[in-house]
């Protein structure tokens, strides 16, 4: 079986963590949904500059070549080298049947020779194949395609059958977290079987920013409202992966190792808790976007 070698730990402020695989993922990450063309490469240039070494793209966001391409030329310019990366990529709706043939797709765009973690982009239950395709998946880091595998939009009956078919346990499980939505639950669930929470849509897609009960606590530490929130996320023990496409945001929101929120500002913004109605994406179980591979 072929060896990733993993060299994360260097200088960085941003803390590793360990998955259940041994493997090392940066806590804090950059998400990249919705940026494309020079604003996606422009923004994962900053972001690599600005001290992030985990960038997140997905098959289904059309920007591997502009996120490969940001990351070919951090590498050539000496900023990072490829061990110094942490790079996860998403298998889409409509390729649980050929796995393999996607991530060779998926790592031709970003012209890498592996990634360091794959997805399942969402279980789609009612195609049924979610199951085979993480077996599949676990295949290919076999292969030595990707050093971890798992999975996105998860809850315990799909982990369960996953795991069942594979004898492997999911990595992490990216999930849409943020406050007002806090899926204690699901977290709870996804840490009994030892799988690490990634949130997704940290900070609900920027729609959360201006609830006065963030700008206090912002004020008290002399930092921004997705500061707060991104801190709120680290100190829950979460990974986490913010998107912007400026540079001054980019580089603040991963300037959130300078300071600790109390346990009393932790609990408020976790009592802001809306449950479903806070939910800002869609709902996993019944999410059936894209997908050519309808069971009849
Ligand atoms: P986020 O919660 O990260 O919010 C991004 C939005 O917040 C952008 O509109 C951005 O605007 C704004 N923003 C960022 N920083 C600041 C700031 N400091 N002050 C004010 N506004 C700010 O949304 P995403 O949905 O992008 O989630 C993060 C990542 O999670 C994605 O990019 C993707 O990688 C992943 N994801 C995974 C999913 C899955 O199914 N697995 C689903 C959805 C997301 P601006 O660009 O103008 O700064």
């Amino acid at each position: 079986m072929p060896t990733i070698t993993q060299n994360l730990d260097n200088n960085s402020i941003i803390p590793l963590l360990t998955m259940n695989d041994g493997r090392q993922i940066p806590q804090l990450g950059f998400g990249t949904f919705q940026l494309s063309g020079e604003t996606c490469y422009n923004a994962v240039r900053a972001a690599i500059t600005a001290g992030y070494r985990h960038i997140d793209t997905a098959a289904v966001y059309g920007n591997e070549e502009e996120v490969g391409r940001a990351i070919q030329d951090a590498i050539d310019v000496g900023e990072v080298t490829r061990e110094q990366l942490f790079v996860t990529t998403k298998l889409w709706n409509d390729s649980h049947d050929r796995v393999a043939g996607a991530l060779d797709a998926s790592l031709e765009r970003l012209g890498l020779d592996y990634v360091d973690l794959y997805l399942i982009h969402w279980p789609v239950e009612k195609i049924g194949m979610f199951a085979t395709a993480y077996r599949d998946m676990v295949t290919l880091r076999d292969q030595g395609k990707t050093a971890s595998v798992g999975v996105c939009n998860s809850y315990p009956e799909v982990l369960d059958k996953m795991i069942q078919a594979s004898g492997d346990t999911p990595a992490v499980n990216q999930i849409e977290v943020h406050p007002g939505f806090n899926q204690d639950e699901l977290r709870a669930e996804n840490a009994k079987r030892g799988i690490l929470t990634e949130s997704w849509s940290p900070l609900k897609q920027g729609q959360n920013l201006d609830n006065p009960a963030f700008q206090s606590i912002a004020d008290a530490h002399g930092v921004t409202v997705a500061q707060v929130i991104i801190r709120w996320h680290i100190q829950r023990g979460d990974v986490v992966i913010p998107r912007s496409s400026k540079p001054e945001r980019i580089r603040t929101n991963a300037d959130v190792f300078g300071f600790q929120l109390t346990e009393d500002q932790m609990q408020r913004i976790t009592a802001i808790e809306e449950g479903e109605a806070g939910r800002r994406g869609p709902n996993p179980h019944t999410f059936y976007e894209g997908t050519s591979l309808q069971k009849q």
